[in-house]
């Protein structure tokens, strides 16, 4: 079955009793036991839940692996897979990783014991000079945020395995619809199923499928010892958003590719980051391993004074965090997402005082361009008169 009929079909025709097309969502917390030592699969809600393990069994399917999880968040997610880790293990990162797996990391697990190294994760022989012995997993976000770095998944598949480590991919910014790391040789994906997963900017949630039988078992242990699981209502509403995550990703990826050309071409953008332009480093390894470039994009303005007159003049483009909604929104990574960086770090990782975000979402292209082009126009003429005060006085 391809992708397509499995989003649309997610979670329907699993009710033998009333053959209700939308699954039922099943609040109940425990189950009543057909007799002694006997169980309708169903005990207590934080092992399973039916409603739950309808979104675990379509985002498993999805990606093609052995069983799916759902978490209260994709931080619960990613503190899960941590979880799976001893302290005097090694970890080797990407550098410019989500600044939430950052803060998990190096604030609650390497005070553990849990050691770290962050690298360039698009460079291969970067990566290997930094395995050692003790090294257990690569953990690589690709592409990356905000500057949409590509990591080639093959590659390093190969690399940890040769090491005996496991790749684990946080792919929240592709979702299987676009890339499926398990089929690259990944062994764990993880997504924050808050973005383009859920896709409405209303539901919380974490979600992770992993290749093997070794590995399910012990998130199947990690999940129920914690309990971070999602609740049944958001399992639901996850549930229905995947049912349109085909047709969705299709259309904030034409959205963006329309607009990064426009940004390009404008005076007053002086650079553009989207995987789809032909420009882009990571271009033809994307290509490889993905089958579309997203709805992300990130560009500096010429001027970074312009930054809070565009961000005070929008009108249908949002100023706010997070991404992978129906709404286009932007964001000041600088002094959002990446604040806690220090600024020569900053500086190395691209994300400058004049870089902004889009979240492109699945409004008229023509009403997105009008929108940037007159904060834009705005901007840079508030500049203007901003100087031309300073020169009378
Ligand atoms: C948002 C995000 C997370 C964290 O997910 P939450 O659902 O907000 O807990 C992790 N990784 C990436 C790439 C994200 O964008």
């Amino acid at each position: 079955m391809r992708i397509d009929t499995r989003c649309s079909q997610a979670g329907t025709r699993r009710d033998p009793v009333t053959g209700a097309i939308s699954l039922p969502i099943h609040h109940a917390t425990t189950y009543a036991h057909p007799g002694l030592g006997s169980s309708t699969g169903f005990d207590y809600t934080r092992t399973s839940n039916p409603t739950r393990l309808a979104l675990e069994e379509t985002i498993a399917a999805l990606h093609g692996g052995c069983r799916g999880f759902a978490f209260a968040s994709g931080m619960a997610a990613i503190d899960a897979i941590s979880r799976l880790f001893r302290p005097g293990d090694h970890l080797v990162l990407s550098d410019d990783l989500y600044g939430g797996t950052y803060r998990l990391f190096e604030r609650l697990f390497r005070p553990l014991g849990l050691e770290t190294t962050y690298v360039n994760t698009s460079d291969l022989r970067a990566v290997a000079k930094q395995i050692r012995p003790h090294t257990r997993a690569l953990f690589v976000e690709t592409p990356t945020n905000p500057t949409l770095k590509i990591a080639d998944l093959r590659g390093l598949a190969r690399l940890a395995h040769e090491r005996g480590a496991w790749l684990i991919v946080d792919n929240t910014f592709m979702t299987p619809y676009l890339q499926r790391p398990l089929e690259l040789g990944a062994d764990i994906v993880v997504e924050s199923a808050t973005k383009y997963l859920g896709g409405h900017n209303d539901v919380l949630a974490g979600t992770i499928v992993v290749k093997s039988e070794a590995l399910a078992d012990s998130l199947a242990f990690i999940q129920n010892s914690i309990g971070a699981v999602l609740g049944p209502q958001d399992a639901w509403l996850l549930l229905r958003g995947i049912k349109t995550l085909h047709v969705r990703m299709d259309r904030h990826e034409g959205n963006a590719r329309a607009l990064a050309e426009w940004l390009k071409a404008h005076p007053r953008v002086s650079r553009v980051y989207y995987p789809g332009l032909p420009d882009h480093p990571g271009h033809a390894v994307h290509r490889a391993q993905a089958s579309g470039w997203g709805g992300m994009i990130a560009f500096e303005v010429a001027n970074n004074k312009w930054v809070p007159p565009i961000l005070a003049h929008l009108r249908v483009i949002t100023f706010a965090e997070s991404l992978g909604g129906t709404e286009s929104l932007i964001t000041y990574p600088a002094v959002q997402t990446h604040a806690d960086v220090p600024p020569d770090v900053r500086q190395r990782l691209g994300v400058t005082d004049s870089l902004l975000r889009l979240s492109v979402g699945l409004e008229h292209v023509e009403d997105l361009i009008q929108d940037l082009d007159q904060a834009l126009a705005l901007a840079a003429s508030a500049q203007v008169e901003e100087s031309a005060r300073k020169v009378t006085c």
